[in-house]
């Protein structure tokens, strides 16, 4: 057996598909469209089938009629030449030279399906293969011809009637639900030309008419037509070897009519399956047969769309991740709009490729698959998408904290929240503009989709808000420091100055002193009686607390500071200084002579009790209203190494006598300076002291006296 040239053979005489068909399409439909397989959506092209006996001269009928190289039977061998299914692409149409052929070309793409015949036995395995191959044409096909001879028609019982029965049945089990349309074709050989081809055609629509009445239907298809399923068309040729001019020129004219637009092939006709997935849908269509399965077209056209969809998704992903690499494997620091344009290019470039081959296909499954692949372009883009965004971030803080420095020298800028509302501000600005660079909008994304920046910017809104806090706080702990600081060393003096040469009303003084200077420190930020404002766009709370914080602070300073200075040895050498001034000088500041020892001893005691006098307000901090000094804020938690018994033992010495604004415990080592054992210590060392200087005196009144 040959095989023809150019012919292709779709299922082999096993019924095994050939997987080359694909390629043997696309090759051919390229070739009629300007070298694309995607021209035209893929559908400028028709699939014609041939059915028929066995050496009826279908084979015979295709090659004159559409220039194709099907193999014939060798008149000395006569045997069956057509095994399975052949398919060839119609290079050139007969035509009888009255058709504009520019205008025939415009059917586009024709390709013939020469099937294998029956030869009227009744073989079970040729009746499987006769029914599987019908319903593989019907399903594929726009036209199908159906040769006969002339004088089988009106032969009721005839081969063909059992032919037509099987495609009848066929029919009506596939389109049942959606009614697909084809013509049948009816093509009379060896007609003498005695009866009309009217009369002939009248006789061959009764016999279709009466098998159509006897096939049993469904209840569905109960009532329906022939006609409803089938457009049929006659026609008839001369005896191919008797007359063969007339044959070749009714071949001719038949070929006119197929390279006629809206003749022979209605678009009603077509399947809408685009060339690149046809050899996908027949195979599926062929399994499906082959399963003896149910064939649901629109499923079988889903597959294919689906198959496809897949197919040409995956391609473009290549063809993306491809560019992707290229663009994206060095490394390079690229400016942020450069980037914006490359991204938002990469996604629409690869989705205009896949549209352009997709978009033919099932819409819904086109657009289900655009979605998976644009989901996976968008995981891709938004790595870089995103590590950008992080860079962005990063580069948004720095300028925060630069913005900061720049600010707080601003003249324009009043106070230091203001400062960092600026800078937050200036930094939020510089992301956002910057991040719209970078931005991909597209008309199938939504707002909130892989391009959007808000978690970025929240996470962004919420750094620059903690920073912002630490800065308070910094800001903070500066300016109290600083104030805390100054009211020290001011605080520091008078406390000195006036301790050094104490009076009844020492601790008054003090007292008024701390006031003014806490208020005078303070009064920067005084709104109103008792309202501040620190200018860190604090609450009113945070301010209340803040200030009370700073008053703290003051008093354990105050605190501190009296306690470091009223040293024993401090207190014993102001008692001392103050014992020499009063027994050694007037009140003019004199120094005093003594002319006896009388005046001496007077003098002594007198001096010595004033001194000690004073003991009591070094040892004490309490006003001239007898009310101890107290804090007028809880400072006791930085006191608790206090020990009690120090407090007992304060208790002993200065007694029931003072009185006390508060009955805590708390304050009492404020004002508590000197213990009595610290007391009598100081007495002790100051007696002895004092009783030196009272014999050197007589000593030296005595020396005069004698000398
Ligand atoms: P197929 O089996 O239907 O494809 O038939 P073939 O095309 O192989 O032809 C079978 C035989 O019929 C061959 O020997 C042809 O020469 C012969 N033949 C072809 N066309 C005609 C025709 O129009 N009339 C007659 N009587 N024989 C033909
Ligand atoms: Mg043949």
């Amino acid at each position: 057996m040959n095989t023809a040239n150019d012919s292709i053979q779709v299922i082999d005489e096993d019924k095994v598909f050939n997987k080359k068909l694909s390629s043997y399409l696309s090759q051919y439909y390229a070739k009629n469209n300007g070298g694309v397989t995607s021209s035209e959506d893929g559908l400028n092209y028709h699939i014609v089938s041939v059915f028929g006996s066995q050496s009826t001269g279908k084979s015979t009928l295709l090659n004159h009629l559409f220039g194709t190289e099907f193999d014939v039977m060798n008149e000395a061998q006569r045997q069956q030449t057509t095994k399975g299914i052949w398919l060839a692409h119609a290079d050139t149409i007969a035509t009888t030279g009255n058709v504009n052929h520019a205008e025939g070309n415009n059917t586009g793409s024709i390709f013939v399906m020469d099937v294998e015949g029956t030869d009227g036995r009744e073989r079970g395995e040729d009746q499987d293969f006769e029914r599987k191959s019908a319903l593989f044409a019907l399903a594929t096909s726009e036209v199908l011809l159906i040769n006969i001879w002339e004088h089988q028609v009106g032969l009721y019982q005839g081969a063909n009637m059992g032919l037509l029965k099987t495609v009848f049945e066929v029919n009506l089990s596939l389109f049942a639900k959606n009614k697909q349309k084809c013509l049948l074709l009816f093509v009379i050989r060896d007609h003498i030309g005695i009866t009309p081809l009217e009369n002939l055609s009248k006789t061959l629509m009764d016999d279709l008419k009466k098998i159509w009445s006897q096939l049993n239907k469904s209840r569905e298809t109960e009532n329906s037509e022939l006609t409803d399923y089938f457009d049929l068309k006659f026609w008839a040729l001369p005896h191919k070897l008797l007359q063969q001019d007339n044959f070749l020129r009714g071949v001719a004219e038949l070929g006119d009519r197929f390279s006629t637009p809206q003749d022979l092939f209605l678009s009603e006709y077509h399947r809408h399956i685009p060339i690149d997935g046809w050899s996908v849908y027949a195979e599926q269509v062929w399994e499906q047969i082959e399963l003896n399965k149910d064939l649901d077209l629109p499923t079988q056209q889903i597959l294919v769309a689906r198959f496809r969809c897949d197919e040409i998704s995956a391609n473009s992903y290549e063809i993306f991740i491809e560019k992707f690499d290229a663009v994206f494997e060095k490394d390079n620091n690229l400016e942020l709009n450069e980037l914006g344009n490359i991204l938002r290019e990469l996604r629409s470039n690869i989705l205009k490729e896949y549209d352009s081959n997709a978009s033919r296909y099932t819409r819904s499954v086109y657009l289900e698959k655009r979605k998976i692949l644009s989901n996976k372009v968008d995981l891709k883009l938004r790595e870089v998408y995103s590590s950008s965004l992080t860079k962005l971030s990063k580069s948004a803080i720095e300028k925060f904290n630069e913005e900061i420095v720049k600010n707080k020298k601003s003249k324009n800028i009043g106070n230091f929240d203001e400062v960092l509302t600026t800078s937050y501000n200036e930094a939020l600005n510089f992301f956002l503009t910057n991040s719209k660079l970078i931005s991909i909008i597209d008309e199938d994304l939504d707002e909130e989709n892989f391009y959007s920046s808000t978690k970025e910017l929240n996470q962004l809104k919420e750094n620059l808000s903690e920073l912002m806090k630490q800065q308070k706080v910094k800001e903070l702990e500066n300016m109290t420091n600083k104030i805390v600081k100054k009211f020290s060393s001011n605080f520091k003096e008078t406390v000195v100055n006036i301790l050094s040469n104490p009076t009844n009303d020492s601790w008054d003084q003090i007292l008024s002193d701390f006031k003014k200077l806490s208020s005078s420190l303070l009064s920067k930020y005084k709104k109103e009686e008792d309202v501040y404002d620190f200018q860190l766009g604090f609450s009113a709370d945070e301010n209340k607390l803040t200030y009370d914080n700073i008053l703290k602070k003051f008093w354990l300073k105050f605190d501190e500071i009296i306690h470091d200075y009223l040293t024993e040895d401090t207190v014993l050498n102001i008692l001392k200084n103050k014992f020499e001034t009063y027994f050694k000088y007037d009140e003019n500041g004199l120094p005093k002579l003594w002319k006896t020892t009388s005046e001496i001893d007077s003098n002594f005691v007198e001096a010595r009790s004033k001194t000690l006098d004073i003991l009591p307000i070094l040892s004490i901090a309490k006003l001239s209203s007898n009310v101890e000094i107290l804090p007028d804020i809880d400072i006791a938690h930085d006191e608790e190494d206090f020990s009690s018994d120090e407090e007992e033992d304060f208790e002993a010495s200065n007694g029931n006598n003072t009185e006390r604004s508060s009955p805590t415990h708390k304050h009492h080592r404020f004002s508590h300076i000197l213990s009595f054992k610290q007391q009598q210590s100081i007495l002790q060392l100051f007696k002895k002291q004092i009783d030196l200087t009272y014999l050197d005196a007589k000593r030296s009144i005595i020396q005069s006296v004698t000398s």
